[in-house]
């Protein structure tokens, strides 16, 4: 199960007085401060707490305090990783106010922060936030992926996956070539899923970039979308539906993360992982697929399914798992916060003993590649597609 509780309702739509309800019922209990990942980055003040964030909404929703440019900094400072909304005892559907506050600093020209600008504005320029040309996004496939104009099965790759971190997105293509599924692609057309932008209050970027996509998916007629991507994919699976509606396009299609797919041919007997890997692993659940998505069982089914491996857990995984520390635009406006909490995370998986980390998130993969190189850790990086692929035949 998700502990994301979407309400099926744009952010927008909601009165600042639902807003202002949802806050009251706050125990000031504090779990949401004590699992938090950016809060010790704020020196150790209760006003860089979620606890304390939730109290200022209170009174700002009743018209008590105002926006301040010390309160926008402290609004940013959030991954988004739904660590205080899995804790909050009174349900508080803290990420929910976390965006749609975002939103509202956006709206009334206090935000976003410098860089979540930049990225807003190169996506809206370019379709994707990190600037690149639209003809390199294909740039990831390989001589013997040959996707189809037309098929169930839609690949969208991603921004961060076909322009940064294309290993992931590569490994499934190519298990779906050799298990002879067609699958369609449409690289180049693909705009961002504006998971960074609808995380960072953006809407209205947003808004234009999800529009096309729609058009995009229904020209291709697919009954399925995949993509490698933990924020696509949460993107795609809760946020794309309540676009759809608002703008009166279809979207009648299944949303699976990679690991999804991969377990279900598992389980039909149509990928069978023989070859041995001889690897002790740790897995790590990224916040936007286990926590968003309630992806925890697929991936160590799928991690059991191929022989050889060995999973040693970190103490902290599934509901609990620790961030990495890149989502909610925190890697693009707070780098060293962002490289300081995935540091973290690279020592727990390297006091398991095991000898690689794995993960099924581009987004998070890029952020450990940077910690093990900081920490010059002993720690091998594997996506879970990449494992797979050695076992498949
Ligand atoms: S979503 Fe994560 S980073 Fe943001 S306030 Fe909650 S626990 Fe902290
Ligand atoms: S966990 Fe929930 S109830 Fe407890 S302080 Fe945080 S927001 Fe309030």
């Amino acid at each position: 199960m998700s502990t994301r509780g979407h309400s099926g309702r744009l952010l927008e739509e909601r009165a600042p007085k639902e807003l202002s309800d949802t806050s009251h019922t706050c125990a000031r209990c504090g779990f949401c401060k004590i699992v938090c990942p950016t809060h010790p980055f704020g020196g150790g003040f209760e006003t860089f707490s979620p606890r304390a964030k939730i109290h200022f909404l209170k009174d700002y929703y009743e018209g008590r305090a105002q926006i301040t440019p010390e309160w926008v900094d402290r609004f940013y400072r959030c991954t988004t990783c739904e660590r205080c909304q899995t804790v909050c005892q009174t349900a508080i559907p803290l990420v929910h106010l976390w965006e749609n506050i975002r939103s509202e600093i956006v709206t009334r020209g206090f935000g976003p922060m410098p860089a979540h600008k930049k990225m807003g504005d190169l996506a809206g320029e370019f379709g994707n936030p990190y600037g690149e040309p639209a003809g390199e996004q294909p740039r990831w496939m390989l001589p013997e992926h040959s996707p189809v104009d037309k098929a169930d099965i839609l690949i969208f790759g991603g921004c961060t996956a076909s322009y940064r971190m294309p290993s992931m997105l590569r490994a499934g293509a190519t298990i779906l070539t050799r298990l002879g599924i067609p699958y369609a692609y449409a690289g180049g057309h693909e705009q961002c899923c504006s998971s960074p932008l609808l995380r960072t209050g953006q809407l209205e970027v947003a808004r234009i970039l999800i529009a096309r996509n729609l058009d995009l998916f229904a020209s291709t007629r697919a009954r399925q979308i995949i993509t490698p991507c933990g924020g696509c994919s949460k993107t795609l699976k809760y946020d794309y539906p309540i676009w759809a509606k608002r703008f009166g396009k279809s979207f009648n299609v299944e949303v699976l993360h990679f690991s999804e797919m991969y377990l279900r041919l598992i389980q039909q007997g149509k990928l069978k992982p023989v070859k041995a890997v001889e690897k002790t692993v740790t897995f790590h659940d990224p916040c936007h697929v286990g926590r968003s998505q309630g992806l925890f069982d697929e991936p160590r089914k799928i991690l059991a399914a191929i022989p050889g491996i060995r999973l040693l857990e970190m103490p902290n995984c599934r509901k609990e798992s620790r961030c990495c520390g890149a989502g909610g635009g925190v890697k693009a406006n707070y780098p060293q916060m962002a490289a300081a909490i995935a540091r973290d995370r690279v020592k727990e998986a390297v006091a398991t003993g095991a000898d690689t980390l794995v993960t099924m998130c581009p987004f998070c993969q890029g952020s450990f590649a940077l910690a093990v190189k900081e920490l010059d850790a002993d720690m091998e990086l594997s996506g879970l597609e990449t494992l797979l692929l050695a076992s498949v035949v």
